[in-house]
């Protein structure tokens, strides 16, 4: 079907490849959407956009909540403290004053520069598995997160399994329809 208008559109938008489930990850870290990787996956600093700008896919429903915060939290726990036990073990004439100035800074900045990109990550990965409200999502093969959880097929290396479906099944690849991206709502 083609798709006319005054301001001259003619064609229909077609929907992006679905990435595997890393690339939605790294996507995330990037703060860009997980489905297309253009549009901007935060409003502001760790709000969350409601949907992307570019693709239309939806983040509102996302679960992130408290776990980038946790992931944060250990991995600038583990700098840190690693850092003081080191300074004082091994550098003992450390002035107190420096002590004072750059753990707290370090741990501060740290966990603010972290944080939105762990939080991305965390919704790349909920994407990628199709979890939560991302389920209905086509897979590599076609088939949603939740279809392929009825059937039982594990989803475990969806990423490598995907990338190989989409070269040896170009006809399952293409079963999406353009007049209906998945993005509809
Ligand atoms: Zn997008």
């Amino acid at each position: 079907m083609i798709i006319t208008s005054d301001t001259g559109g003619a064609r229909p938008v077609p929907a992006p490849p679905v990435p595997s489930a890393l690339e939605a990850v790294f996507r995330g870290v990037r703060g860009r959407c997980p489905a297309c990787g253009e549009g901007r996956l935060f409003g502001r600093f760790l709000k969350v956009a409601p949907s992307c700008s570019a693709c239309g896919q939806d983040f509102h429903h996302h679960r992130a909540d408290d776990f980038p915060p946790y992931i944060v939290m250990f991995v600038v726990g583990h700098i840190v403290g690693y850092g003081i036990y080191v300074s004082e073990t091994r550098f003992e004439d450390v002035p107190l004053w420096l002590h004072a100035v750059l753990w707290p800074s370090l741990a501060v900045g740290l966990s603010l520069g972290l944080l939105q990109p762990v939080k991305g990550a965390v919704i790349g990965w909920q994407y990628g598995l199709g979890m939560h409200g991302f389920g209905h999502v086509p897979g590599p093969s076609g088939e949603t997160a939740i279809e392929r959880r009825a059937w039982g097929t594990p989803e475990a290396g969806d990423g490598v399994r995907g990338s190989t479906a989409l070269l040896a099944e170009p006809a399952a690849a293409g079963r999406r329809d353009p007049d209906h991206p998945r993005q509809v709502h």
